[in-house]
């Protein structure tokens, strides 16, 4: 059951109008279907309006943020929680607890680094929530062939290649979501291998 999704994704909006366009379309997709969204707290990029959709259209907003960027005046104050923290480390700490499923839209080195954290614990099996790429204008493309680079270099398990869902519409990227399983293969670390 997807009760919340933490969405991580860029704090600037980038040169293609489709990347601000699908933000928009994701904020209002969830409060649509009453699933909270939790995301990084800003109120600049991607993020503002994406959390601005989501309270228009009478959604749960919850924003994560460190007191460091809250001083820089990048929270959002018209969401429907706040919640503060001391550091990056317990801010995606927080937003991992209180969501059930994780999507990235396009974004830089943050977004990156929030949901590789987030694919690296749940091939741990330190968590079993599905994670969904939004590959909006193929902004994903690239790093998806990455991925299987890493496969064919033996560096990556083809079964957690699959933890990364991706689709180009918002609703196939949750349906996916929603019929996705665990891998079956357990912990990438096994007492043997230690
Ligand atoms: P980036 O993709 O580098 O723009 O970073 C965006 C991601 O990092 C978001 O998902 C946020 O959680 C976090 N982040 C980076 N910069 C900020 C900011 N100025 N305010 C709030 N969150 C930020």
């Amino acid at each position: 059951m997807i009760r919340r999704i933490c969405i991580f994704c860029a704090s600037n909006t980038g040169n293609d109008p489709a990347f601000a366009q699908a933000a928009r379309s994701l904020g209002r997709a969830l409060a649509e279907k009453s699933i909270g969204l939790v995301y990084g707290g800003g109120n600049i990029g991607l993020m503002g309006i994406l959390a601005d959709a989501a309270m228009h259209m009478g959604g749960h907003v919850t924003g994560v943020i460190p007191q460091a960027l809250v001083d820089k005046e990048l929270a959002h104050q018209g969401i429907t929680e706040l919640r503060i923290v001391t550091s990056m480390h317990e801010r995606k700490a927080l937003m991992a607890e209180l969501s059930d499923a994780f999507i990235a839209l396009p974004g830089g080195y943050g977004t990156l680094e929030e949901f590789c954290e987030v694919l690296t614990w749940a091939q741990l099996g330190l968590h079993e929530k599905p994670f969904g790429l939004l590959n909006i204008s193929g902004f994903y493309d690239f790093f998806l062939q990455f991925l299987d680079h890493i496969v064919a270099s033996s560096l990556l398990r083809p079964q957690h290649r699959s933890l990364v869902l991706d689709a180009v519409e918002i609703e196939e990227l949750l349906s996916k979501m929603h019929s996705w399983r665990p891998c079956p293969t357990g912990k990438w670390i096994s007492p043997q291998e230690i």
